[in-house]
């Protein structure tokens, strides 16, 4: 039986990955061949033998739905990090696959659920395919994302019992951030909570310098009516954080502007930077890597070195959810 559930909201969610190494990780920038409004207006029930439709090099594909994840797994995570992080890796991709599937198809691509694009949905490489790039490691590796994904087979996060929007990214600050200072929209288990080891993601603190000239020039296609004579230092005023430590707003050259969309003008790594001058430069150092919100990858590295399973890990990083099978929610 089908279900009409009515949520009432709209959101814009921005998804964009990464890459690191071998890893992708999903991330959220603003641009526009990035955006997607996922307005939720339908739900069908889904098992977990379910069969998704996948845009693979833009030619839909039936794949199972466990097969789909092990894809996406093996595309977003280092299969060397702790089996119970890559357990939290494998719900949180079904999670966002079932959203997607209960959502309806996207206008992108109407003759499927999910594509592999990573700036759209999710990366998605087959395992095996993937596996010829691991080396010595290979078998090991396979195992190792074969049992994270089975262990954990049709289980989701779920909030008021509807699976969530399971947006992570590689690495957050000493908090995440919320998706109310990111994106605008307030998503009650988005919110900001402790964050450890991030700094273990080798790009968590990185500074990217410009010249002055480089700046303008990239500014003045961007953002034309920012006003960028005088001397660099007099260019960013009146700056707005998150509680998390990431721009919300500020104003560049006398025009405000959002962190994520000058996170994505200039290709910074996160947010959450500062910036100091000189008399012909301008330089942002960066904490974290990605858009801090939800999971953080190295932040479930952590947890699981510290003997936490993947459940605790997920429900720590989603405030106020609860993980259940498909076939729980679909009762
Ligand atoms: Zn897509």
């Amino acid at each position: 039986m089908r279900k009409i559930i009515s949520l009432g909201i709209v959101l814009t969610i921005f998804i964009y990955l990464l890459p690191v190494g071998i890893q992708y990780i999903n991330d959220n920038s603003k641009s526009s061949f990035m955006q997607d409004m996922l307005s939720v207006h339908a739900s069908a029930e889904i098992k977990d033998d379910e069969m998704i439709t996948v845009s693979v090099d833009g030619k839909a594909e039936q794949i199972s739905l466990e097969d789909y994840i092990t894809g996406v797994v093996a595309a977003e995570i280092s299969p060397d990090f702790p089996v119970e992080a890559i357990k939290a890796q494998a719900v949180a991709a079904r999670t966002y696959a079932v959203y997607k599937m209960r959502a309806g198809r996207s206008d992108t691509h109407p003759d499927a659920d999910v594509c592999d694009d990573f700036h759209h949905c999710a990366a998605y490489t087959p395992l095996t395919e993937k596996a010829a790039s691991w080396g010595d490691n290979s078998e090991n590796y396979q195992n190792t994302i074969l049992q994270a994904v089975n262990d954990t087979k049709g289980l989701i996060v779920t909030y008021e019992n509807q699976p969530i929007i399971a947006v992570f990214s590689a690495a957050s600050g000493d908090m995440t951030e919320s998706a109310k200072d990111v994106w605008g929209s307030d998503i009650p288990y988005l919110v900001s909570v402790e964050s450890k080891g991030g700094d273990a993601c080798s790009k968590y603190k990185e500074t990217i310098t410009f010249t002055a000239d480089e700046f303008r020039n990239i500014i003045q296609k961007a953002i034309p009516s920012a006003d960028l004579t005088g001397k660099p230092e007099t260019w960013f005023t009146n700056s707005e954080r998150s509680s998390a430590g990431g721009i919300k707003t500020v104003k560049l050259g006398s025009v405000q502007v959002t962190g994520t969309d000058l996170r994505e003008t200039l290709g910074l790594n996160s947010t959450n930077f500062t910036v100091s001058t000189s008399e012909d430069s301008i330089s942002f150092h960066t904490i974290g890597y990605g858009h801090g919100v939800g999971l953080s990858q190295y932040g479930a590295k952590y947890l699981a070195e510290q003997g936490q399973t993947y459940d605790q890990i997920l429900t720590h990083y989603y405030t106020g959810t609860q993980i259940k099978s498909l076939d729980e929610i679909s009762e």
